[in-house]
């Protein structure tokens, strides 16, 4: 018989299994889930749910706010064991994806009065044909249809719209929110403000709610009936990993403790606050003792690796015995944690190899222990399964302290009950008549309306940054020299246009567009197609394809129509800058800049337009020097127009 290598090259030993008894007010089935949740409303308690509750990361969290979690729910087994063993209620191993479950769910959370619904929804990419049909439906407040199977954030908003908490608590991965055209997160924030939602969004870095750890988490809150919320501050020092994990005894990597899953190693107790924190809860008899505190082996080449390494080696740095494979792909193979440091992100990775996540002082990767004190887990906090399964769970899970801090606050704002005096769908409208409303004449910009591709991209290349004077003398010129869809610029014409860029000293721009047409002769659906094809036609800055998309959109012969992207240029930041009173156009511009913008659009109907108001507001009212804000038709929530500029907001 062939023996299958492990990774490590050592002998795997196989970690102890724990298997988690049910918690003791567990509900077996729906009749005790009723029982259950009329009891505690009867206490005054203020009920939650947790769906893609994992471990029960947020649950945990949550309960720590002064919730009561009565339902959770996965597709996980091991981690739905989990949360049954340390959550009341109903722990459910169920497909999110299939509309019976999500009715099911949604009547069960409806019927329990939940005040809050949490979860982090996994979010898979989509199709363009896909984001379209979805698109569509948002626009129009439909659902999809019932023999369809769910994406799992629209299980969730489905959930939502169908049980209407008064809280909803939502995290996922910053990427979510960071695609060209945003798409998902403007479909969120749309549905939760047409359910009548006040939608509040932030990136967080989880070090800031006290968290050890480098871990970035798109977080969205929303609360019914238009209610605003403040998000917390930040914890006033940064926990380094040392904090969090410096006092747990050492081990051996590979070492296991007599009992099997109920053995521990022996603790001296806690020395930080953080330390003191995780050990809350531990049974009086188990003050001693700490759990899981079992990692892999150590192969004994890697152990040497290791103690070579600093927190600032890299793979490519380690002495030629010391590396495996090849230096030039796997730069990034090994990381020692730096323990004056955050740690580096925890993932599930981290369940099919430690090894980036090696121990600062000792030659082992982390245990599942510290794993779980990185990402604020408590050490009476354990997980069902083997250490593999455990690691996964710890991985994929929201910290509880994010959820906890965020849960605080939500409960304040609840309890607060002030109205958000505007929402997205409000100020997208309010741009988007703006824009229409003003006339061709009035423009800054007159190429946005234009209609045309090629008119658009001309004055873009001759008329950027022109005074007013140079755009409405020559403007008009470029509007009448107009080329059709699938055509090419007549010669004469091109001369003409060079003729008079040559009088307002821009004849390299001239030049330029004499580059396009020879690019466009040899590639002529490029310029028209719903994305311009800008490998086809390098002379076009991606910046202004971008724009050309948003202001002139086409559709294929397929019926698949131009994305309408999120654009970060200068001007719309300053715009979104002074409007919400941060600093979005200085720094996080690709993150907390297009999460502003997408924030002043929206995803509705009036979207495209709202988007070219504020670029045109930028151009035209909200100027550099001078805002005309009596002219602006966002003044009166504007925090710059109205001196708040740098007091702490949180308008969404
Ligand atoms: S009110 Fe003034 S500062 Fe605010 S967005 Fe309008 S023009 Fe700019």
């Amino acid at each position: 018989m062939v023996r299958k290598a492990t990774p490590y090259g050592v002998k795997l030993i196989r970690g102890p299994f724990l298997d988690l008894p049910p918690h003791e007010h567990h509900a077996a089935d729906v009749g005790e889930f009723k029982r259950l949740t009329k009891s505690l409303r009867g206490r005054g308690a203020h009920l939650a749910a947790d769906l893609f509750s994992g471990a029960g990361g947020i649950s945990l969290g949550l309960e720590e706010a002064g919730y009561d979690v009565v339902l959770g729910a996965d597709h996980y087994e091991a981690a739905v064991r989990t949360h049954a063993h340390h959550f009341a209620g109903l722990s459910l191993d169920w497909d999110l994806a299939d509309a019976d479950v999500v009715e099911r769910v949604a009547g069960l959370i409806k019927e329990a009065r939940v005040e809050i619904i949490a979860g982090g929804p996994p979010c898979q990419p989509f199709s363009k044909a896909g984001r379209s049909m979805i698109r569509h439906r948002v626009q129009l407040g439909e659902r999809d249809p019932h023999d369809e199977r769910r994406d799992l954030w629209r299980s969730f908003l489905e959930i939502v719209g169908s049980a209407r908490p008064r809280a909803v608590l939502m995290e996922n991965v910053p990427d979510l929110a960071l695609d060209r055209e945003m798409f998902i997160f403007r479909s969120i924030v749309e549905e939760l403000e047409q359910d009548g939602y006040s939608v509040h969004t932030r990136i967080v870095e989880t070090w800031r709610y006290g968290v050890p750890q480098m871990r970035q988490r798109l977080l969205v809150v929303a609360l019914r009936d238009g209610v605003a919320f403040e998000w917390p501050a930040d914890a006033p020092t940064k926990t380094t990993l040392w904090n969090a994990i410096g006092e747990l005894p050492e081990v051996e990597g590979g070492w296991r403790p007599e009992g099997g899953a109920e053995g521990w190693a022996d603790y001296d107790g806690p020395v930080t606050e953080y330390q003191q924190r995780m050990r809350r809860g531990v049974a009086g008899a188990d003050a001693h003792k700490v759990f899981d505190h079992i990692t892999r082996p150590v192969r004994e080449d890697d152990r040497a690796a290791f103690e070579t390494m600093t927190h600032k080696t890299k793979y490519s740095d380690l002495a030629p015995e010391h590396q495996r494979y090849r230096n030039d792909i796997f730069d990034d193979k090994y990381k020692r944690l730096d323990e004056n440091d955050l740690s580096r992100t925890i993932t599930a990775h981290i369940a099919k190899d430690g090894y980036w996540y090696i121990h600062p002082r000792q030659p082992r990767t982390l245990t599942v222990r510290e794993a779980a004190r990185i990402q604020s887990f408590p050490d009476y906090f354990r997980f069902s399964g083997p250490p593999s399964a455990a690691f996964k769970q710890i991985g994929n899970a929201v910290p509880p302290l994010v959820a906890e801090t965020v849960g605080k606050s939500i409960r304040s704002a609840l309890a607060a009950g002030r109205s958000m005096p505007f929402n997205t769908r409000e100020i997208s409208a309010r741009m988007a008549t703006w824009y229409r409303g003003r006339g061709v004449d009035d423009l800054a910009l007159p190429w946005f309306r234009s209609g045309s591709r090629w008119v658009f991209v001309a004055s873009e290349i001759l008329l950027a940054r022109a005074s007013r004077t140079v755009t409405r003398s020559f403007f008009p010129a470029i509007a009448a020299l107009d080329v059709p869809r699938g055509s090419l610029p007549a010669d004469d014409a091109l001369a003409i246009l060079k003729n008079m860029a040559e009088g307002v000293g821009r004849s390299t721009r001239a030049d330029q567009l004499g580059e396009l047409a020879g690019q466009m002769a040899d590639a002529p659906d490029a310029l028209w197609s719903p994305t311009i094809d800008r490998t086809a036609l390098p002379t076009i800055p991606a910046s202004i394809a971008d724009l050309a998309e948003l202001a002139v959109p086409t559709t294929d012969e397929n019926g698949l129509e131009s994305e309408e992207p999120i654009l970060t240029g200068k001007g719309i930041l300053r715009v979104a800058s002074r409007f919400l009173g941060n600093d979005v156009d200085k720094r996080n511009k690709l993150t907390d800049g297009r999460l502003a913008v997408a924030r002043l659009v929206g995803i509705g109907e009036e979207s495209r337009d709202a988007q070219l108001g504020l670029i045109e507001l930028a151009a035209s009212v909200c100027t550099i020097d001078q805002p005309r804000c009596s002219m602006c038709p966002l003044s009166d929530h504007c925090a710059y127009a109205n001196d708040k500029r740098d007091e702490p907001t949180s308008l969404f």
